[in-house]
């Protein structure tokens, strides 16, 4: 039975078809909306929103322990620092990570990811051992301690647990320092099914697998984890890292004469259940056959930016109705309106011209880009969530239009303020994940307890 707290009244809300005004939102005890209904009286005893509703944003790529290393490599050591040096670093932090640790930091950055208006995360899980590569009483620990972090914070997750095999293409025998992400197609499975027991899918929990990179698989073992996988989870996503770094796109040729896109398209049935992470890196040919295929090209501007990858062709990638959405990766930044604004205006830069990713059906960018990393991050994380409308989780912003980036603005400004206009504070005042307010006038309900856990993390690493 419904009752008063199931239902939200907004005098604006973003519906699939744009903005629509007096609006009524009800939903069920499992957090799945039920109804949307434009342009009705408010009825008696249900709330108002404070301000225009929106969508809450999927985060589509996420290695939660990298938080905690955010900041740290910005320096230079070597006369040339790169995307590998830097891996570097990374992999001596990941040596120094536990599963108390792990829990901490993932869900302080849940609690970051919420109160910037991401309402779930695509977590690309590849640390998976203990410190010399053996396995956890529980083969799962570290998957499970993610998972309950993304509970413990409200947010609803998507958790792909990486399969890590090679350190490059022609089966390159692992290095000491990869031994935490080891696994085979098998036992990679059989962690997936042991978390999938101890922590069962719900309405705010769903499982893929991550090959890590067509670098860390061959293509018999990618074969065998994909069909292990249609066995017990027919249709779940499937997230790989794909062509971030031209060093790799060489390499890529060097031991298969195609390039990464290009290989992949070719050899396995990619379509909408696939997210290829960082598709930086794309000729034409493959922007193009990307595009048709319907896989999300998944986009992390402020991590590539951070890391000197590139830039992916986004203009002729959306005009072809190529699917994309936006990850936070390697947590250098937690905040979706800032993916977007570097998406475009690394389009700005590179081509001298304003307003890139603007379309005739969508003249403004933000909108546009919005309306797109909404729906690729759907598709990508496997759930039914980035819209309001029946069916969909009932997970939501509440933007606060007295804050001085949407100050005088009409709602048509509204998401362009959002996404091009930084003036200190936020423009978030409220989330709602599942029908439930996690966060309240621009604080997480539970961040006093989640940052003191994570700031001892932190501390025992630096240690
Ligand atoms: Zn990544």
């Amino acid at each position: 039975m419904r009752n008063d707290r199931h239902a939200l009244f907004a005098a604006h809300a973003y519906l699939p078809q744009g903005w629509r005004r007096d609006v009524l939102l009800e939903w069920n005890d499992e957090g799945i909306l039920e109804a949307v209904t434009p342009g009705v009286a408010a009825p008696a005893g249900v709330g108002h929103a404070d301000g225009p509703i929106v969508p809450g944003m999927p985060n589509l790529h996420s290695h939660a322990f990298q938080r905690a290393m955010a900041g740290l490599a910005e320096y230079r050591a070597h006369a040339s620092e790169n995307f590998w040096s830097w891996r570097d670093l990374m992999y001596r932090f990941a040596a120094r990570i536990t599963p108390e640790r792990l829990e901490a930091i993932a869900r302080w950055l849940y609690v970051e990811m919420l109160k910037a208006g991401y309402t779930s995360v695509c977590e690309f899980h590849y640390v998976h051992h203990a410190q010399d590569g053996s396995r956890y009483a529980n083969a799962a620990e570290l998957g499970q301690r993610v998972v309950d972090a993304a509970a413990q914070a409200g947010i609803g997750m998507t958790m792909l647990p990486v399969l890590y095999q090679y350190s490059g293409f022609g089966k390159r025998e692992p290095r000491p320092d990869q031994r935490r992400f080891l696994n085979t197609p098998e036992s990679l499975l059989d962690l997936l099914l042991t978390l999938r027991r101890e922590r069962p899918a719900n309405g705010a929990l769903a499982y893929g697998v991550a090959p890590h990179s067509l670098r860390a698989v061959s293509e018999a073992s990618l074969r065998a984890l994909l069909h292990g996988l249609d066995a017990h989870l027919p249709g779940a996503p499937i997230h790989i890292h794909i062509a971030e770094q031209t060093g790799e796109v060489d390499e890529c040729v060097a031991a298969t004469g195609r390039r990464p896109v290009a290989w992949l398209l070719d050899r396995f049935d990619v379509g909408a259940r696939w997210c290829l992470v960082h598709a930086t890196h794309v000729d034409e040919a493959e922007a193009a056959a990307l595009a048709a295929s319907g896989a999300v090209a998944g986009l992390c501007p402020t991590t590539e930016a951070n890391l000197g990858d590139g830039l992916f062709p986004a203009r002729r990638y959306l005009d072809s109705n190529g699917c994309i959405g936006i990850g936070s990766d390697s947590h250098v930044a937690v905040d979706w309106r800032a993916e977007l604004r570097l998406l475009e205006y690394g389009q700005r830069l590179m081509l001298r011209q304003r307003n890139v990713l603007a379309s005739e059906a969508r003249p403004q960018v933000a909108d546009r880009l919005f309306h797109a990393a909404l729906a690729g991050g759907a598709r990508a994380s496997g759930r039914a969530v980035g819209a309001l409308a029946p069916g969909c989780r009932a997970d939501w912003l509440i933007l606060d239009v007295a804050h001085p980036s949407l100050h005088g603005r009409e709602p048509g400004d509204w998401l362009s303020g959002i996404v091009f206009c930084e003036h200190g504070g936020t423009p978030i005042a409220e989330v709602h994940t599942g029908g439930r307010r996690v966060v309240h006038e621009g604080r997480h309900e539970d961040e006093d307890e989640a940052y003191a856990a994570y700031r001892e993390a932190v501390a025992q690493l630096k240690a």
